[in-house]
């Protein structure tokens, strides 16, 4: 039997810029991965979505006080964020990487980093991880609130590494990003969209069903066919 939308419309938070997962095309409009599977999923099962590209902890923000029904992210299923999250199924598989400069070449592994710093995107897993073992390695941590300004300060020189999802970094590179990825990337979790825990049972219901219908026709391979390993 179908679910049915309780809302007429759903609000849904997202990260302001996570390439291929959401980015603003040449034209400034927001695609990639996480919107267009979003905007498949509530065609398929009929419901209305607004999307709001506020950055990752904005999002995980927005979504628990209850301003945004529901948040896609490229966000990892992990058990800490189940104590206040509902995930629906997992969509998507990522690890997290180091990345240098392509032209570093004294970081190989971790305790390479001992004395340098370390970027981090505020509220992600990588943050998580790295702050964990910041003692044990002995570097600094550089907190950042967006990609953009991440990566742009590893370009310059202001950071000497940054902690980020696989696909994401591969994804920089592939766009031309000199980075390098010399350490051996972490598992954190496949990715999920999620509800504020006890919030919008429906919603996730939808997802997932849509979801499926959408791994059986194809039209998932598609998605994401059309933004992995697409340079333009
Ligand atoms: N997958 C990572 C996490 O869930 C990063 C997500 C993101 O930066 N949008 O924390």
């Amino acid at each position: 039997k179908e679910i049915k939308p309780l809302k007429s419309e759903y609000r849904i938070a997202s990260d302001s810029l996570f390439a291929p997962f959401e980015f603003q095309n040449s034209a400034k409009k927001y695609v990639g991965i996480d919107v267009d599977l979003m905007k498949a999923i509530a065609k398929k099962q009929k419901f209305n979505v607004s999307l709001d590209f506020v950055g990752f902890q904005t999002a995980v923000d927005q979504t628990q006080a209850g301003h945004a029904d529901g948040m896609i992210a490229g966000m990892s299923i992990t058990d800490e964020r189940k104590n206040v999250f509902d995930f629906s199924d997992p969509y998507f598989t990522a690890n997290a990487t180091v990345a240098v400069k392509s032209t570093t070449t004294d970081i190989k592994s971790y305790k390479d980093l001992k004395g340098k710093t370390v970027g981090v995107k505020n509220g992600t897993a990588s943050q998580a991880f790295i702050d964990k073992n910041k003692d044990k390695y002995g570097y600094n941590v550089k907190v950042f609130d967006a990609a953009d300004t991440m990566y742009e300060s590893l370009n310059t020189g202001s950071i000497d590494a940054f902690m980020d999802d696989e696909p994401v970094v591969k994804y920089a590179i592939l766009q031309g990003k000199k980075f390098a990825t010399p350490i051996e990337p972490e598992k954190i979790g496949e990715y999920g969209f999620a509800v504020k825990k006890g919030t919008n049972p429906e919603l996730l219901a939808m997802f997932n069903a849509g979801l499926a219908k959408l791994k059986a026709n194809g039209d998932y391979d598609k998605i994401v066919e059309k933004y992995m390993g697409n340079t333009d």
